[in-house]
């Protein structure tokens, strides 16, 4: 009995060891494997025991952690405080909380440390759990709360029903509402009533498609003010989806809209005559030709510049020609229609575009119209003066597709308007276009002709009528152009003088000349002369290279007489100091000058006294149509006795019948020059012309 006892009693007492066994094994397992990291510790703080957790926290190995004081994985900062927690830890049953950093590495992690002692209170066992992104997310709420109330920016946050539950400090310095006032409230506090229900639908509809809005809205401030402000709402949506919140941000842009008003008039108006300028017109332009490709309908460009206003500015200063721009201004905006735009593009320039046009007709009148307004005489303080202006007029679609086309080709029609002798005005044509590209080409290629030697000079012989002699040429300059062939100076000097080129082309053949001279006052005759043509360009222009051409004939002991220049008489119209100065340079240094195309220009006998002109050229067209009883002939023996008497001499150009050589020797011409005697030719076929006699025809 006792013994059977026993043996049950023993069974039961070995049951409930394996059950504490196994309960140990599982809160071995449970402690292992928990979520958190654990750790044993005593009271001196030297870790007894720890879990795989533990082991991810520190990034070590679990038998390299017990035995260690726990400390030392903080950050030394927080070492002291960690002791004094343990303190508490060690005399009470209660569980303790801290927060501290972990330094792992070189990594740091804020954690939570729950701690409670055991029964003996011989150790502890502390939970620490992971904090750092909770850490992360405080810090960066604190930054957007101070952001928010430091924002510049108004901010104000409505819920699902609309009512407002947050706003900002600036929310209240830009509308005048406190938070109290505001808060509970609807938005629509702030509805200045100048946006109708359908722009705030559509602000509506934008926010419960994508859930932003963003624009320009006007608002009313709490003392009445309405100002303009930029608006931008966004939506905070819940885990579920559904709205949260709206968060509108806003700023008052009313100055800034002013200040950006005034940038844009003084980046689009000219200031001296309030016409839109260069920019503003380019676009009107612009906007009118896209009218004007849907509406079917013409458009005219007009390209209007006054005649000699550089003489104006020059003369009368810069102050009268500015009030002159004004006075034309003015005039030339009662002639258009009030659609039509008038701008200053800059300069003496001014365009006008047409658009809309039902018929042409009326681009015509408007161009006769300023025409007229500008024969009026300009009052401009004491001084009064006459203005006239040349128009190119070019259309859309007629004569250019698209806007660069329709400027080149307006400025084409003003540059022939110019051409025909100002104070009109040219429409475009397609010959203009290919005259302009011809130049614009011969422009391009003018540039390398000196470097590539296309040029040459030919001479035609100047012949001693009595005699027949050939006693002086005349220098001629020729283009060999390496696709076009042979390019006619008639062609190419204009440009030249345009571009300034032919300051230097001119340099070229002057040296050309007093080489050839000096051999043929060598070979033929000690005192053969060349005459050359000198630009009028080359003369108003401001340096000294007629210096050096004196310099130049003295190196190759040529006397002045060597040469003749040729001038024409436009020239000696506006002498100008500059180039009187240098006409009588020359007659200084001995050169003789010659009046070339003699009676084409403003003829006056004045100028040809006061500048003591050796030779006069009489123009071909009064020789080429010369018969014995023609008003030419009578002309020819004016111009010839005039000369005479002004102790100058006579050279015919363009002699090329021995009909006009006889006619003009009987009128008493002294030298000719012309295809009868020898077109102007290289300078082999030139000696050859020495040997025989000329006259004979060719
Ligand atoms: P220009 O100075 O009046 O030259 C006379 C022009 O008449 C030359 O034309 C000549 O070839 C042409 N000519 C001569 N005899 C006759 C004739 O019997 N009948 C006809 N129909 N024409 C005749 P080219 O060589 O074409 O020169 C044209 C103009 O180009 C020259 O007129 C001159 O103003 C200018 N030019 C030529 N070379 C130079 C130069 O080196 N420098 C400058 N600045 N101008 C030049
Ligand atoms: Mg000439
Ligand atoms: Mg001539």
């Amino acid at each position: 009995m006792h013994q059977i006892e026993l043996e049950m009693q023993i069974e039961a007492l070995r049951e409930a060891r394996a059950q504490a066994e196994m309960a140990q094994q599982r809160y071995a397992e449970l402690f292992d494997f928990a979520p958190l990291a654990y750790f044993a510790l005593g009271p001196d703080g030297v870790i007894h025991q720890t879990n795989f957790c533990s082991e991810r926290l520190l990034g070590i190995n679990r038998t390299r952690i017990t035995g260690q004081a726990f400390s030392q994985w903080l950050c030394p900062e927080d070492r002291p405080a960690f002791q004094g927690f343990l303190e508490k830890v060690f005399v009470s049953d209660e569980t303790h909380t801290c927060e501290m950093v972990l330094r792992i590495g070189a990594m740091s992690c804020h954690v939570a440390i729950e701690a409670v002692a055991d029964k003996t209170r011989q150790s502890c066992l502390a939970a620490v759990t992971d904090i750092s992104e909770r850490k992360q997310t405080e810090a960066e709420l604190r930054l957007a709360a101070t952001v928010y109330l430091a924002l510049g920016e108004a901010v104000m946050v409505t819920d699902t029903t609309n009512r407002i539950v947050a706003i900002n400090p600036a929310f209240t310095s830009l509308t005048g509402y406190s938070a109290a006032e505001a808060i509970g409230q609807s938005p629509s506090l702030l509805k200045s009533g100048r946006h109708d229900k359908a722009f705030y639908r559509d602000m509506w509809q934008a926010l419960e498609r994508c859930g932003h809005w963003e624009g320009e809205i006007w608002d009313r401030r709490k003392n009445g003010d309405v100002y303009l402000k930029w608006l931008s709402i966004n939506t905070v949506y819940g885990d579920d989806g559904k709205v949260l919140r709206r968060v509108a941000m806003f700023a008052d842009i009313t100055e800034q809209r002013q200040v950006e008003a005034i940038i844009r008039k003084q980046a689009n108006i000219d200031p001296l005559t309030d016409l839109p300028n260069r920019r503003l017109f380019l676009d009107r332009l612009q906007q009118g030709i896209n009218k004007s490709q849907r509406s079917k309908q013409k458009l005219a460009l007009m390209f209007l510049d006054l005649d000699h206003f550089k003489d104006i500015n020059d003369t009368l200063g810069h102050d009268v020609g500015d009030d002159l721009l004004k006075v034309v201004s003015k005039r030339l905006q009662d002639c258009i229609r009030v659609t039509d735009t008038l701008a200053r593009p800059g300069g003496d320039e001014f365009t006008i575009v047409m658009d809309e046009l039902d018929e042409l007709s009326c681009v015509e009148r408007v161009a006769v119209a300023i025409l007229h307004c500008m024969k009026h005489p300009f009052q401009l303080g004491a001084e009064q003066c006459f203005v006239s202006i040349s128009i190119g007029i070019a259309l859309y679609p007629d004569d250019a597709g698209d806007m660069e086309n329709l400027l080149k080709k307006a400025d084409q029609a003003m540059y022939a308007a110019k051409q025909q002798g100002r104070n009109g005005f040219c429409y475009f044509t397609p010959a203009m276009q290919s005259t302009a590209e011809t130049r614009l080409r011969l422009t391009n290629d003018l540039r390398h002709a000196l470097d590539n030697r296309q040029f040459r000079v030919a001479y035609q012989p100047i012949v001693e009528l009595a005699t027949g002699h050939i006693l002086k040429a005349e220098a001629l300059l020729r283009w060999q152009h390496p696709d076009l062939g042979l390019v006619s100076p008639a062609d190419f000097i204009p440009i030249a003088e345009d571009t300034g080129m032919i300051i230097e082309i001119g340099e070229w053949v002057f040296r050309q000349a007093i080489q050839q001279v000096r051999q043929w006052r060598e070979r033929h005759h000690p005192h053969f002369q060349i005459s050359v043509n000198k630009s009028p360009v080359q003369f108003r222009s401001s340096d000294s290279t007629h210096g050096r051409w004196f310099e130049q004939l003295h190196l190759r002991g040529l006397p002045g007489d060597a040469i003749v220049v040729e001038i024409t008489e436009g020239l000696l119209l506006d002498a100008s100091p500059v180039v009187a100065e240098k006409l009588l340079a020359f007659r200084d240094a001995g050169m003789q000058i010659s009046l070339d195309d003699f009676g084409t220009g403003y003829s006056s006998l004045s100028y040809l006294k006061k500048f003591d002109i050796d030779y006069l050229k009489i123009d071909q067209s009064f020789v080429r149509n010369l018969s014995a009883d023609s008003t030419d002939m009578v002309l020819c023996e004016a111009m010839i006795l005039m000369a005479h008497k002004l102790g100058m001499k006579v050279i015919a150009e363009g002699i090329e019948t021995e009909e006009q050589r006889d006619l003009l020797l009987q009128a008493g011409c002294d030298y000719g020059q012309g295809y009868l005697f020898s077109r102007p030719v290289p300078v082999e076929a030139f000696e050859q012309l020495f040997s025989r006699p000329v006259g004979e025809g060719i």
